[in-house]
């Protein structure tokens, strides 16, 4: 029984470096594409369901791998969310989405953007002097174009700390969401502390919301106290007209989903918003 309680242990030791190998080499792989440019933003878009408007748009990050193609990011978000490379990443989103912003405005466009920030990058000490210098790299870009999007699925260390961030980021303007809200343990505290314009129903609970009455029951909820709480809602993962009317008819108006539209190259985001618009 010893001898294989050891076994046990030595195998346990080496598949934990075995992991520890691989994230290692996605780690190292992400930093050359970021040299290399092999990094991409895809845009999916926001509608108003009830006016039939577009609101904007949700930047979402893909490694246009030069054998492999495009590669999503829970691919390789996992093994870099722990590391400095996130924040080089996040930098590089968001700078790429002021890009566009100013692109598209161009165009006569004024679309806000989406960017999804991880928690590491959100909670460094400089975040909002950080921003503050992406901002100044694109004078002609209306900072309350950018919206930020957090995810509790990382645990926020110093509320506090997030918090005062967010309404320093706030005064320049740029806006934020609570994305995949009801998911994590701490949502009704990040909604009570956290000073964020939008907060985004958690596609889990929109897939089942005709058939499961507790998906529907949390939906619910979710709506009712968005607007207690005098925030914007935005139902994401929206697939068909039906949960869409289920939506409208319990007062969540803003959706996101395959249903609308799958995120798409920026090229083709003109066309669709006025396709879409009819
Ligand atoms: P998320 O922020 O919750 O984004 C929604 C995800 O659901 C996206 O997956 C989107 O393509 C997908 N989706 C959209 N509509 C539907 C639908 O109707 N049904 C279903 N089943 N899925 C839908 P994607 O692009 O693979 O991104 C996965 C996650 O990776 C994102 O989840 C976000 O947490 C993270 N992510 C994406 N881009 C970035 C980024 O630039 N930075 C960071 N830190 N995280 C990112
Ligand atoms: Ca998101
Ligand atoms: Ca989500
Ligand atoms: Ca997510």
């Amino acid at each position: 029984a010893k001898q294989s309680g050891r076994n046990r242990f030595r195998f346990f030791d080496v598949s934990i470096s075995k992991e520890a190998r691989e994230a290692f080499r996605t780690i190292e792989c992400i930093r050359r594409a970021l040299t290399r440019d092999e990094l991409e933003l895809l845009y999916q878009p926001k509608v108003n369901l009830r006016s039939g408007k577009v609101m904007g748009f949700e930047a979402l990050l893909r490694w246009r791998h030069p054998k492999l193609g495009l590669i999503p990011p829970d691919a390789f978000l996992p093994a870099i969310e722990r590391t400095d490379v996130i924040i080089d990443v996040g930098e590089w989103v968001i700078d790429r989405a002021l890009r566009q912003i100013d692109a598209w405005a161009a165009l006569g466009k004024h679309w806000p953007v989406s960017v999804n920030i991880a928690a590491r990058h959100f909670q460094l000490p400089d975040f909002v002097e950080r921003l503050q210098r992406l901002l100044r790299r694109h004078p002609d870009v209306d900072p309350q174009s950018l919206d930020l999007e957090i995810v509790e699925s990382t645990a926020i260390d110093n509320l506090e700390h997030v918090s005062q961030c967010l309404t320093d980021c706030q005064k320049m303007g740029v806006t934020f969401s609570l994305d995949d809200f009801g998911t994590g343990f701490s949502s009704l505290s990040y909604l009570k502390r956290l000073p964020a314009e939008t907060v985004k129903i958690d596609k889990s609970f929109v897939r089942d919301i005709l058939h499961d009455k507790d998906d529907l029951a949390l939906s619910e909820a979710i709506i009712k106290l968005s607007r207690t709480f005098e925030r914007e809602v935005v139902a994401e993962g929206v697939e068909t007209d039906l949960q869409e009317s289920m939506l409208l008819g319990l007062g969540c108006y803003l959706a996101q989903g395959y249903g609308i539209a799958a995120p798409m190259p920026a090229d083709q985001v003109a066309e669709w918003a006025a396709h879409y618009e009819l």
